[in-house]
């Protein structure tokens, strides 16, 4: 007779509806030991998950590499090469002042990107209601021709373009809640009338980009140093969720960037743990009313560890009890 819970029992009971993706190359890019941007972010994730006890509630993949025609839906083929040629075979390699291979970051970007497929195949084909890449490098200020800002490939765009032209979806969107535009993702889709991009960003702060959209289908809220979170939410709801609502998207992605944090050092919008669930909650509304609750979301920016760990764990708790 034994007290030991039954842990295959546990997920049969509770039906696991949200998948949690990651690859273990990913904690092998690394950028230098004083790179904010660190292996050391996954782990906060993983190590909080564990601690709140949610680690028993996804269901829990590996992460495929991206292919080349995954890629070059939303890559420049010259791109790739470069990319791939930049990648070293010891050392580190800058591709940006702030962005740079090690011998490892080709194959996790490869692996980061590959999650937003796998991620996308799973909600569409009804494995799972949402799912959660804990991927790193991040993909949100790659444009199509050019690695910035810490991401070589766009995760979430490689996922976008996946649901539209390998499941035949005619609507999808994008909420980004990094605190930092999303540069790359607006580069890629602005024009796409498939696609509308919702967020809110700090401004002025890198990349000082997003003030002036560059599609009538993108939707940028810029907030101000130290606004904190009524000005986030208020945002969120007269702004963004309005406009996520009107194009009745049929998958939702998220950028889940968490250095708006108040804890976070690379900028100041002062919000909250609880902040993240309040909008998690709200975006998994919207899917719920239009998209079956299909919703993938990918790391992004969040370079304070504990309130990264913290603000992630609320994300994915509320995502496994939408
Ligand atoms: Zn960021």
């Amino acid at each position: 007779m034994t007290y030991a819970p039954d842990r295959a029992a546990i997920r049969i009971q509770i039906s696991v509806l949200t998948a949690y993706i990651t690859h273990p190359t990913c904690h092998q890019h690394d950028m230098g030991s004083h790179h904010p941007e660190c292996p050391q972010r996954l782990d906060a994730i993983n190590d909080q998950l564990i601690g709140d006890g949610l680690d028993a509630f996804v269901q829990h993949h590996r992460a495929p590499s991206v292919t080349r025609e995954q890629l070059e839906r939303v890559h420049a083929r010259h791109y790739i090469d470069e990319i791939e040629a930049a990648s070293p075979t010891s050392g580190i390699h800058y591709v940006d002042p702030d962005t740079a291979l090690n011998p490892y970051s080709l194959t996790a970007a490869r692996h980061a990107a590959g999650a937003a497929v796998l991620a996308t195949d799973l909600v569409i084909g009804g494995d799972c209601s949402s799912a959660f890449c804990a991927v790193r490098p991040p993909g949100h200020h790659a444009m199509r021709e050019r690695a910035m800002g810490f991401c070589l490939f766009n995760n979430v765009a490689v996922g976008v373009a996946h649901a539209l032209n390998a499941h035949g979806l005619a609507r999808a969107a994008v909420v980004d809640f990094d605190v930092h535009h999303g540069n790359g993702t607006e580069d890629i889709f602005a024009g796409d009338p498939r696609v509308v991009m919702v967020g809110t960003f700090q401004y002025p702060l890198y990349p000082y980009s997003g003030v002036e959209p560059l599609g009538s289908n993108m939707h940028n809220v810029p907030l101000s140093p130290g606004s904190g979170s009524d000005a986030f939410r208020e945002a969120m709801t007269q702004r963004c969720l309005p406009a996520l609502e009107a194009h009745r998207p049929e998958i939702i992605f998220i950028s889940a960037g968490f250095d708006a944090h108040r804890e976070d050092p690379l900028a100041n919008l002062m919000l909250a743990d609880r902040d993240y669930a309040w909008v998690t909650a709200q975006i998994g509304a919207v899917a719920a009313r239009h998209a079956r609750g299909r919703i993938v979301s990918s790391l992004e920016g969040g370079y304070a560890l504990t309130a990264l760990g913290r603000s992630a764990a609320a994300h994915v708790r509320v995502l496994i009890d939408s």
